[in-house]
Parts: C-alpha cells; sequence; structure tokens
C-alpha cells in the first residue's frame, strides 16, 4: 500500500470520529433539555459503571449483578426513546461501519486494516492515477458483444473470439499477479480495439488485490523522464517502484533525439532488475516498434520469455458502419 494514500484515508476516518463524537454530544445535550426523564436514566447508567469501577479499584468487590442492572437500564432507554418517537439507538455510540466502529482497524493484537479503510484507500489510488472520475471499466463490463463476431473469408476466428481470448488471458494475469507466468506485457494495435479498455480492467483487479498500480500516459512518462535528465535527476520513484507500471498509448509521444529512447530503456531495463511489471499499450505494430526505439529497447519488451505479446486486429468499434 501507499503510505501517503494511507496516511489521507486514515485522517479522514479521525475527521469522522471526531465529526461522530459531536454527534453523540449534540444527541445527549438535545435528551437532557427536552427529555428529562430519559436523561435520568442514562444518568443513572453512567453512575452505575462508575461506582462499581471505583469499588473494584478499592479491592475484590461484587459486581455480579451488573451485566444485568445495566442491561435493564439500557432497554427502559430504548423503550422511552421509541415512545418518544426518537430511534431506539439514539444515544448509541455513532459510527458508520458496524465493523471497525471508524477506528479502521480489526484484530487483536494485529491490527489488520478494516474493509472500509481498504476501500477508502482504494479509492484514492483510483484518483491518483486516473480511474477515479469515470464509471470503473472492470472485466465484468467488458461487453463482447460490441466486437463483430462475423469471419472474415479465410479467417478460422471472428473478432470477438479474438477479444474473448485475449481478454481472459488479460483477467488471468491480473489475478495471479505477482505469480503471473509472464512478468510484462505488450498489447499492441489500432486504435478503438479495446486496448486501454483493457489496461483499465487490469488495472481495477490489481487495485481490488492490494497491488500497487500506477497508468500513465507516455507522453506523461517521457515528459516526466525528460526532466529528470536534463536536471540530472534520477527517474521519479514512482516509475521505478510501482509494482505494475502502466504505460498507454506508447508511440503517441514526441521522440527526442538520444533522449527518450536512453530513457526509456534505462526505465525499463531497471524496472526488469528490480523484478517490477510493466504493461504497455501501443498503436504500433512490432515492426513498426523496432523502427521507433530501436532493437535494443524493442528485445526488452518482445521477449517471450518475460513478456506477453498481445496483438489486437479487427475492426475500430467506436466506429458506426
Ligand atoms: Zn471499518
Amino acid at each position: 500500500m501507499r503510505e501517503d494514500l494511507l496516511n489521507e484515508a486514515e485522517s479522514e476516518l479521525a475527521l469522522l470520529r471526531a465529526r461522530n463524537e459531536r454527534e453523540e454530544f449534540r444527541r445527549r445535550e438535545q435528551i437532557a433539555r427536552e427529555q428529562p426523564e430519559i436523561y435520568a436514566l442514562v444518568q443513572e447508567r453512567e453512575a452505575l459503571i462508575f461506582d462499581t469501577l471505583r469499588k473494584f479499584l478499592k479491592g475484590p468487590a461484587e459486581s455480579k449483578d451488573l451485566p444485568q442492572k445495566m442491561d435493564m437500564l439500557s432497554a427502559a432507554i430504548r423503550d422511552k426513546l421509541q415512545k418518544k418517537g426518537f430511534p431506539a439507538d439514539y444515544l448509541a455510540p455513532v459510527y458508520r461501519c458496524p465493523i471497525c466502529q471508524d477506528t479502521g482497524r480489526v484484530g487483536d493484537p494485529v491490527r489488520e486494516p478494516c474493509v472500509c479503510l481498504k476501500k477508502a484507500y482504494q479509492q484514492k489510488l483510483r484518483e491518483k492515477i486516473g480511474l477515479g472520475n469515470q464509471q470503473p471499466e472492470t472485466f465484468e463490463r467488458f461487453d463482447l458483444s460490441i466486437f463483430p463476431n462475423e469471419k472474415a473469408p479465410g479467417q478460422i476466428f471472428s473478432q470477438r473470439d479474438l477479444m474473448t481470448v485475449i481478454r481472459d488471458d488479460c483477467k488471468a494475469w491480473a489475478d495471479s499477479y505477482p505469480k503471473q507466468q509472464s512478468r510484462d506485457i505488450l498489447l499492441s494495435g489500432k486504435s478503438g480495439l479495446g486496448k486501454t479498455f483493457l489496461l483499465h480492467a487490469m488495472a481495477e483487479r490489481l487495485i481490488e488485490r492490494d497491488v500497487n498500480v500506477l497508468i500513465i500516459s507516455a507522453y506523461m512518462m517521457l515528459d516526466l523522464l525528460r526532466r529528470s535528465y536534463f536536471d540530472h535527476e534520477e527517474s521519479p520513484s514512482d516509475l521505478l517502484d510501482t509494482d505494475v507500471l502502466m504505460i498507454d498509448d506508447l508511440g503517441s509521444e514526441p521522440l527526442i533525439q538520444n533522449v527518450t529512447i536512453e530513457q526509456l530503456f534505462n526505465l525499463l531495463n531497471e524496472r526488469q532488475n528490480r523484478g517490477r511489471s510493466t504493461v504497455i499499450s501501443t498503436n504500433l505494430n512490432l515492426v513498426e516498434f523496432r523502427q521507433r526505439y530501436t532493437e535494443r529497447v524493442a528485445s526488452r519488451l518482445t521477449d517471450s520469455r518475460n513478456c506477453m505479446l498481445i496483438a489486437l486486429t479487427g475492426k475500430d468499434i467506436r466506429k458506426k458502419t
């Protein structure tokens, strides 16, 4: 998990807890003001707890009937609240998450992040990498019916058949990470064949599985790399350290002689040395890819022992015919 985003999510929970406390206080004050009879019971219940505690601190004390007395008082409070038109639990602790009561942690003695904290963290990560504002593009929402099912003369598979296999391969890769068969993926094919959707669906699945993912357009990434190159700095650590780096639309960025290719090579090389996975989508086919990025870079990405090569073919599904 990314420390910065986890801290953000935990700070928000701390704010929520403070808000809960204020709300509890407000309700208590309201009952004290408007329902003195109920408030007397609340005070009686509190006095009972403190008295027992005091006796207990002085030495061995009998408190056998305490739970029973507490239950009776609590039942009376709930009953009277309801009769006066309040919810029965109006004076109970206020929280949003019934599992952790908004502490964000569960388990004893090991305090694991609660589901609610994980969800908040995942949403922050989604927003950070540009998935936050859209309908989630997930494998479940991947609509195969938009791909033509007819086969061209001489072809064994339809575009839909091909996409079914590709979708399943990408899903299996994300599901089995970090034990997947190939470390990297190169998704190639012209625009409008579904590459970005596949990239996003893999990212959603990985985030769900607590994997640290970064999606970045090739344009943005090379801009970052170039800046660090000209400032004689190391590559940004996000690019090097993220478990899975997804580079969208490689080939669309401007090439700067001796810089782009060198920077890209260094990044891929360094990530491979660290055992990190890289997923790239590109409009170029393999021949064009080699021509643009040289054999040296291409060999880092097209070695089928480390990289799953996926070539999408067919009709642009965004064009209505
Ligand atoms: Zn929780």
